[in-house]
């Protein structure tokens, strides 16, 4: 019998000492200090707008904010320097993506919210010279926007290879026919990259579908609705549409990489995909806990009794902080450890991040609420905002109980069970 003293371990706590070019301790402190005083200075006064406003109203407002990001030399800071960002490592980035999630609007007024970011570095790692100057280049420079259309209504997103959506030649044609749902952003988007079956015949299961870009508008390509989410609709970036291609056809040069290659090609944005989602995450959380303590240090009870005195909101915030730093450190390991060894040799580790991450989110989330009473039920904060939209969190990128497989089943492997 193998001890659990003998199992090969991740390394602890890696990313203090990586390898990997960057900035300096201080460059990135210096940078990580001017993002975090936009945030606070001018993205907070948005937020009251943004929540009692169509997305679509508020875009004059965040334009202008957008070109401040870009004069101050902050823009797509996820980007290599060649394609106009900054330079970081994963690690790096997800420190950055922790104080642009404090806030809803951090990442898009940085360039940097899904699905666009993903999408960035698809068509920077296999776009071809003419779809990188027409879809890269505008996308980059937040000229457009994108979306990501994998999921249907009909199967189980959490098995994506089980899908109906079809892309058949005709001559130099792709055509497209199927029924997606929550494509992201599609609103507003100028193009979709689809996924779709080119290869029906292949023997692997993941050799069968193929990443399209569909300039929208094409005929064929119709967006049904937007899908109303925990009571909302929202327009534009804000938004998850039904969408279905009839007869869509696009040219073959849309074709993103090699035939047969989709499920490859979504793999690899996946890893580096959930890095970003879990450091937003942990700021939503420090967020959710400034508002937490703030209000349990103010709110009284009864005259000269404050809340902050109760055991069971002490507890909540001791346990709040807790996880939130174990959270962080978990994510940046895993974050250096896929900047030094690449996302395929840390499938396991990202599936643990990814449910253990988003349920301590939702936790913190409902503690903050519980300490406000009814105030956190209305939108005089963000705690209501987010615990609505984030309640997605264990369900997009996969569901927990998925990932939680992942994890079981290497830790099972090494103990020597077949599966
Ligand atoms: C806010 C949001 C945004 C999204 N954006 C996009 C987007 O931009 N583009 C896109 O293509 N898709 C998007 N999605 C879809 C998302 O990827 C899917 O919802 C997700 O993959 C789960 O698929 P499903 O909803 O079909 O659930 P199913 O696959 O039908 O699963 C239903 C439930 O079954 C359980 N389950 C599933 N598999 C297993 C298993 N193996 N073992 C145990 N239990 C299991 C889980 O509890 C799961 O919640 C988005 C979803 C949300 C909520």
């Amino acid at each position: 019998m193998v001890s659990a003293f003998q199992l090969p371990v991740i390394p602890r706590l890696c990313f203090t000492a990586s390898s990997m070019p960057g900035l300096s301790t201080t460059e990135l402190d210096q940078l990580l200090s001017r993002i975090s005083s936009f945030v606070r200075d001018e993205i907070y006064p948005l937020e009251q707008s943004f929540l009692r406003q169509p997305f679509r109203e508020l875009l004059p407002a965040l334009q202008s904010k957008r070109a401040q990001v870009k004069a101050a030399g902050m823009w797509t800071p996820h980007l290599p320097k060649e394609h106009g960002g900054l330079g970081l490592t994963l690690s790096e980035f997800a420190q950055v993506s922790e104080e642009l999630g404090r806030t809803p609007l951090g990442h898009y007024l940085f360039n940097c919210q899904a699905p666009d970011i993903g999408n960035t570095e698809i068509l920077i790692t296999h776009g071809t010279a003419s779809q990188k100057d027409l879809y890269l280049r505008p996308l980059i420079q937040g000229e457009i926007r994108s979306c990501f259309s994998m999921t249907e209504p009909e199967h189980p997103g959490s098995n994506p290879t089980w899908m109906s959506t079809t892309a058949r030649t005709d001559g130099d044609d792709y055509v497209i026919d199927g029924h997606k749902w929550f494509t992201s952003s599609a609103e507003g988007a100028s193009f979709a990259i689809v996924m779709a079956i080119t290869n029906p015949d292949s023997t692997s299961s993941y050799g069968k579908a193929s990443q399209i870009i569909v300039p929208i508008p094409t005929p064929g390509f119709e967006i049904v609705r937007n899908i109303s989410v925990m009571g909302e609709e929202g327009s534009d970036y804000a938004s998850h549409a039904e969408v279905r291609y009839t007869n869509c056809r696009v040219p073959r040069t849309n074709l993103l990489g090699e035939a047969g290659k989709g499920f490859q090609i979504a793999q690899e944005r996946l890893g580096p995909g959930r890095i970003h989602h879990c450091m937003r995450w942990i700021g939503i959380c420090e967020r959710a806990f400034d508002l937490m303590c703030d209000y349990a240090a103010k709110r009284e009870l009864a005259p000269g009794v404050l809340l902050g005195t109760k055991q069971n909101v002490q507890e909540w915030i001791a346990e709040s902080r807790a996880e939130i730093n174990s959270a962080r450190l978990l994510v940046l390991d895993v974050a250096s450890k896929i900047d030094q060894l690449g996302a395929s040799a840390s499938r396991s580790e990202i599936s643990l991040i990814k449910f253990y991450v988003a349920g301590i989110l939702q936790q913190v989330l409902d503690r903050a609420i519980q300490v406000h009473g009814a105030l956190g039920l209305t939108d005089a904060t963000l705690l209501s905002y987010w615990y609505r939209h984030e309640r997605g969190a264990r369900i997009y990128d996969g569901p927990d109980e998925v990932h939680k497989t992942v994890v079981a089943r290497e830790a099972l492997r090494r103990y020597g069970m077949k599966l």
